[in-house]
């Protein structure tokens, strides 16, 4: 079983109120072998929202206090982004996963890459806030752009 980004499997989840859907990635959710998560709605943020990006660092600065998550307008969002992170490590402890598969460059679901706090559309290297959470817990993570069936 995998948990995977809800917006790759067609949920209409993103900060914009779309998704990022790819066929083989509905198909592990329609053949039960993905379930669909999606951190930010998870942590209460509503759909759509105003974009938001972690400044000053990566994820796992979040999770240790040095990086904080703002909107565009400058509106601190941080504790939503761990509240939304914490839920899916509890799904992850329920379902236990044989792997993660989550989108790249989001600032909870980013493996490797993460837009870097300046809204301009330039990335940093580092996983985002879910990423970091989940991988300090052992659990593996992919990227949507590594993942092969
Ligand atoms: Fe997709 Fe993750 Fe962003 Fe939710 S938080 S829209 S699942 S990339």
């Amino acid at each position: 079983m995998y948990l995977i980004s809800a917006c790759l499997a067609g949920c209409e989840v993103t900060w914009q109120g779309g998704s990022n859907s790819r066929e083989r990635f509905i198909e592990l959710v329609r053949t039960h072998r993905a379930i669909p998560v999606c951190p930010e709605q998870l942590g209460g943020l509503g759909t759509p929202r105003p974009p938001a990006e972690i400044v000053g660092g990566s994820g796992e600065d979040v999770l240790e206090g040095r990086a904080r998550v703002l909107t565009r307008e400058g509106s601190d969002v941080t504790e939503h982004f761990l509240r939304g992170a914490r839920e899916v490590l509890r799904l992850a402890e329920m379902v236990r996963p044989e792997l993660v598969i989550f989108k790249e460059r989001s600032p909870s679901c980013g493996v490797h890459s993460i837009y870097d706090g300046t809204f301009t559309g330039r990335l940093r290297p580092g996983c985002g806030v879910t990423t970091a959470l989940l991988h300090r817990h052992g659990w593996s993570v992919a990227s949507d752009e590594e993942f092969a069936l």
